[in-house]
């Protein structure tokens, strides 16, 4: 067995790296959750989500990954025959669509190509011919981390006003939130569905709903069966500090220390840090005479970078010699990208030297696999992180 020295490279887009002063904030006593000490931490950590999420409602905890939120978005809001929307971007909105049906949801798809986001306008158009109202929410993903491609969810929520439609907008920003500009309240989203182990910079194990009052609202006449996930249980224990259920006391411990930095560092820098490292990163790839998955500049994720191997070339052996000999893991292509791509992930707990290890075991594992490449992809992205001029924002990351 070889024995591997220094850090392990972590880079797929989640789970990213856990900084250790978030594992060190979990390295503490288990309290009572129904006790004085815990209801004052949570009273606070309440209103921090809002601040990341960006809303002045409610944001509401589970101890479950993402794929639990997305089922709370489904059945506090809608109900068995329902009707809703959802463009095909890329994996996760295939999952949510598979996780929709099984609720016995009507899914009306927009068929995707994979390299481009949720278009508004094709949306709009949807809706337009949806005279009756049957449709009652469109679902989109933020940043769809199979393909590395981010929607522009405001544009999103100005088609469907165009359109005078009453539909319900539910957003998956699991890989986004903490990493890449987002405003719940301000772009009118609905349901937000989030996650703890991608841009949050924290282990799996926690997932997020920032709801709307039209979202709360859906609940009174949602007909969907719901215990674990129900909203209202969970608001109503939220009031006294609590949870209907033992909550994951020691993932909220990290939680807190996570937002803290978020906003130690700030916001804005921490988009902007993201914005740079994708520019970085792309720069490198445009360098070896790849292909990235995203086709559209405008929706090009700052967080991750999926990356076409040529023809004839399986991306999963690329990605078995980079760990073997460099001791990174690089995220696989999902879906129909199973061996035509993978996936640096640039998120969370990250800087510039990171970022150029993690280039180097790239272009490293590229040679040695024989994938037909050109050199020099690292040194176009030492050419972007020295370069002090601003990388311009991306129109998603500041609309
Ligand atoms: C990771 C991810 C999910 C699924 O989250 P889990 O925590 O694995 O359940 C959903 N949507 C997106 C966009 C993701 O990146």
């Amino acid at each position: 067995m070889v024995v591997q020295t220094g850090r392990h490279f972590l880079q797929i887009p989640g789970p990213s790296n856990v900084p250790d002063r978030v594992l060190r904030a979990m390295d503490m006593p288990t309290i009572d959750h129904r006790g004085p000490e815990f209801a004052a931490m949570a009273f606070q950590l309440m209103e921090d989500c809002k601040t990341v999420f960006r809303t002045r409602n409610p944001v509401l905890i589970f101890p479950s990954s993402g794929t639990g939120a997305w089922e709370a978005a489904i059945v506090n809001t809608l109900s068995p025959g329902d009707k809703v929307l959802m463009p095909e971007t890329g994996q996760f909105s295939v999952l949510w669509r598979q996780l929709a049906a099984r609720f016995k949801i009507e899914v009306e798809t927009i068929a995707g190509d994979w390299r481009r986001g949720a278009k508004a306008d094709e949306i709009e158009a949807h809706l337009l011919a949806d005279k009756q109202h049957a449709i009652k929410g469109v679902m989109v993903v933020h940043n769809e981390t199979s393909t590395g491609v981010t929607s522009r969810v405001a544009e999103i929520r100005k088609a469907m006003d165009r359109a005078k439609h009453p539909a319900l907008l539910f957003v998956d920003t699991v890989s986004s939130t903490g990493s890449i500009a987002y405003e719940h309240d301000a772009w009118g989203v609905d349901v937000t569905v989030s996650g703890s182990q991608k841009g949050l910079m924290m282990p799996p194990g926690l997932s997020f709903n920032a709801i709307s009052d039209k979202a709360l609202e859906a609940t009174k006449t949602s007909q969907m069966p719901r215990s674990y996930w129900d909203w209202n249980e969970a608001i109503n224990a939220n009031k006294s500090g609590s949870w209907p259920y033992t909550p994951a006391t020691n993932l909220l411990y990290a939680l807190k220390e996570a937002i803290a930095m978020l906003h130690e560092e700030g916001l804005e820098n921490v988009f902007a840090r993201h914005i740079r490292h994708g520019a970085a990163t792309r720069a490198a790839v445009r360098a070896w005479g790849l292909e990235t998955v995203c086709v559209d500049p405008l929706e090009y994720s700052p967080v991750t970078t999926a990356v076409m191997v040529p023809e004839g070339y399986d991306a999963d052996d690329f990605r078995k010699i980079t760990l073997e000999n460099f001791n990174m893991s690089l995220g696989t292509g999902l879906g129909r990208l199973k061996g035509r791509a993978f996936r640096i992930g640039h998120l969370g707990y990250f800087n510039d030297l990171m970022l150029m290890g993690t280039l180097a075991g790239v272009e490293m594992g590229l040679d040695l696999s024989k994938i037909p490449h050109k050199s020099g992809g690292v040194l176009a992205a030492m050419d972007v992180l020295k370069a002090k001029e601003e990388v311009p924002l991306q129109r998603s990351a500041v609309a």
